[in-house]
């Protein structure tokens, strides 16, 4: 298939691969063009805009946040601008109110939205392991599927409205925070009383929490291997306002999202900006005296 692709950062790189080695045409753009070089190396076009690289019908993006999407969708060049409205496919992880606006503003331009925010790290980009979260038009969704094959192990889908799937990723996104602040908690009790991080992990993973997020985030923690970051921690926080958002919004109280947003912040204060968000455990151990 002719594919747009939007977003070249350490996600949408290795997605960009994935589709290109599964034999689609793929058009990248990136905000920062030098980023494009090795897919266009690899045989991808390297499109002016945004809305260049969505010509042929359907154009995927994987970008930051609310505003990196506004800017490639709103912006000038954007994809909104292009002469035939595509099928967008928006990978990132974005707010719930945003994705609204999206979806309307693609369907009164005459193109559409499909959701697909994604589960899984850079390395499961890559070796095209990820899980998706797809909500769109039933026949948006299904000229999608071959691409979410490219890409992903599994495709969940949650109906048509795209918001639907932002709100999933949303949730997901949720658990995965409160479970490193469980696991950072746990393994800073067990160190005090001398039990050893990898002796924790090995005995946790090897009983009841035999699960990818407990085995990858675990393993992180016990290595104390936070850099380079697969997931940075200002995106962590930008997810966790983005929860905090639509749990206003809906009048549901979360009160061990703002303990995981709090650790966030506090370890971007004190680490910076490049930093994994699972080093989160690090302010957890901190406030322990360790
Ligand atoms: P990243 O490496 O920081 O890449 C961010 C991308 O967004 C880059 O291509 C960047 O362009 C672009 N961008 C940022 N601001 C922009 C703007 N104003 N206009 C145009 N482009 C802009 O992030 P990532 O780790 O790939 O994550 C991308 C998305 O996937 C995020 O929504 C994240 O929450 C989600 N996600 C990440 C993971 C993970 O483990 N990393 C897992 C699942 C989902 P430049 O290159 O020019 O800066």
């Amino acid at each position: 298939m002719k594919i747009g692709f939007v977003g070249l950062g350490r996600m949408g790189t290795a997605i960009a691969g994935n589709l290109l080695k599964a034999g689609h045409e793929v058009s990248v753009w990136n905000r920062s063009a030098d980023k494009a070089e090795p897919l266009v190396a690899a045989g991808a076009t390297l499109a002016t805009s945004p809305a260049e690289a969505a010509a042929g019908g359907i154009v995927m993006s994987m970008l930051a946040d609310d505003h990196a999407v506004e800017a490639v969708v709103f912006g000038e060049g954007g994809i909104l601008s292009a002469r035939s409205q595509p099928i967008h496919v928006s990978l990132s992880t974005i707010g719930l109110r945003f994705a609204e606006r999206l979806s309307g503003a693609h369907a009164e331009a005459g193109g559409a939205l499909v959701s697909a925010p994604v589960f899984g790290r850079p390395a499961a980009a890559e070796a095209a392991q990820l899980f998706i979260a797809a909500a769109g038009a039933p026949d948006a969704l299904a000229r999608c599927q071959p691409l979410f094959d490219a890409i992903g192990q599994k495709t969940f889908i949650l109906g048509d409205s795209a918001p639907m799937a932002n709100l999933m990723k949303l949730c997901g996104n949720f658990l995965i925070g409160s479970v490193i602040e469980g696991m950072a908690e746990a393994m800073t009790l067990g160190q005090r009383g001398g039990i050893p991080k990898a002796k924790m992990l090995e005995v946790l993973t090897g009983s009841l929490f035999d699960a990818p997020i407990y085995r990858v985030y675990g393993d992180i923690i016990a290595r104390d291997a936070y850099s380079p970051a697969g997931f940075t921690a200002p995106l962590g926080l930008k997810d966790m306002n983005l929860v905090s958002e639509a749990a206003n919004d809906m009048r549901v109280p979360m009160p061990v999202l703002a303990v995981v947003r709090n650790h966030v912040l506090s370890l971007i204060a004190r680490e910076g900006e490049e930093v994994d968000w699972s080093a989160l455990a690090r302010m957890v151990e901190g406030e322990a005296g360790i």
